[in-house]
């Protein structure tokens, strides 16, 4: 009895999970469509130098008759209902429409932008993303990154592979998001092409345990070894921070750092 009580409805009622899940949908479609998603920015700044090392874009979305939709929830409906790849372009141009004014703040940054498997295993995902940076600046695509989690596993990763490549060669780089959580993710780890990694923020929750410790350390070393950002995800305290710094983690992404804003408030922060 009160085990239920503690459940949401949705849990054991699929019926009422589906409708809302179609309103979301709904809803959704013509955010995208009317421009009506927001973009918020945070960034991963070098501790130790206090330098803006990339600035990660969000979406928001607040909806006048949902009200505020949290991004888990609304990017799974899109990816299940056949909208995340216009999400992730209309992502993607803010993003470009926004990259001028970052870099005039931080000059050598990057925007990082989250794309997902099932937009990744696209045939033309490459394309599309190669034909938005043309349409802008060339040169943009050296101030680009994408964030790709463990999920791309799940998709067709020959395909996910290919797209990786081409888009690295016009200059983006790769990050792994969330890593540690996924499934067998070290054994998989060198199978994509990549340039950072951006460890879980579960490792710093635990980072109490002496084993999550080295571990985190060890992480530190095999990037680099292998000459690859190691970025920390969800610093939280100063306590965390300093002893990620003492591990070896000196970029950090997190509230204590900074949590997203819209991209007008970060530029009038004194970062880095
Ligand atoms: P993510 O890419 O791993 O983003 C990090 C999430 O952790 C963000 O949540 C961020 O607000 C939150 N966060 C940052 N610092 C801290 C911290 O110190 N403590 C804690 N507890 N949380 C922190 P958000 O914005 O709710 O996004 C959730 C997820 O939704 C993202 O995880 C990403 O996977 C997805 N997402 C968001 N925007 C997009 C998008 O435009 N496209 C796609 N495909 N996915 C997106
Ligand atoms: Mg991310
Ligand atoms: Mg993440």
């Amino acid at each position: 009895q009160s085990q239920t009580m503690t459940m949401s409805p949705h849990d054991f009622d699929p019926t009422r999970a589906e409708v809302r899940q179609q309103r979301v949908a709904h809803r959704l479609a013509s955010a995208i469509a009317h421009g009506r998603l927001q973009v918020v920015y945070q960034p991963e700044i070098d501790v130790q130098t206090r330098q803006v090392i990339s600035l990660e874009a969000l979406c928001r979305w607040h909806d006048e008759e949902l009200g505020t939709v949290a991004p888990d929830e609304f990017i799974a409906v899109a990816e299940a209902r056949g909208q995340i790849a216009p999400l992730g372009e209309y992502m993607l141009q803010r993003v470009l429409t926004d990259l001028p004014a970052v870099l005039r703040q931080w000059p050598s940054a990057r925007v990082a932008v989250n794309v997902s498997g099932v937009e990744l295993a696209r045939a033309d995902f490459a394309e599309r993303v190669a034909e938005h940076i043309r349409a802008v600046d060339p040169r943009m695509a050296h101030h680009l990154e994408l964030e790709v989690t463990e999920s791309v596993f799940h998709h067709d990763v020959p395909t996910v592979r290919q797209h990786l490549l081409s888009l690295r060669e016009l200059g983006l780089t790769v990050a792994i998001d969330d890593f540690g959580t996924g499934q067998s993710s070290l054994s998989r780890l060198h199978t994509l092409p990549f340039d950072k990694i951006k460890l879980d923020r579960l490792f710093v929750l635990e980072m109490q345990a002496p084993m999550v410790r080295a571990i985190i350390r060890g992480m530190a070393h095999l990037a680099q070894e292998f000459q690859r950002t190691l970025v920390v995800e969800g610093v939280e305290t100063p306590e965390q921070q300093a002893q990620l710094l003492e591990l070896g983690c000196p970029i950090q992404q997190g509230y204590l750092m900074q949590s997203p804003l819209p991209l007008a408030e970060l530029l009038a922060r004194k970062l880095g």
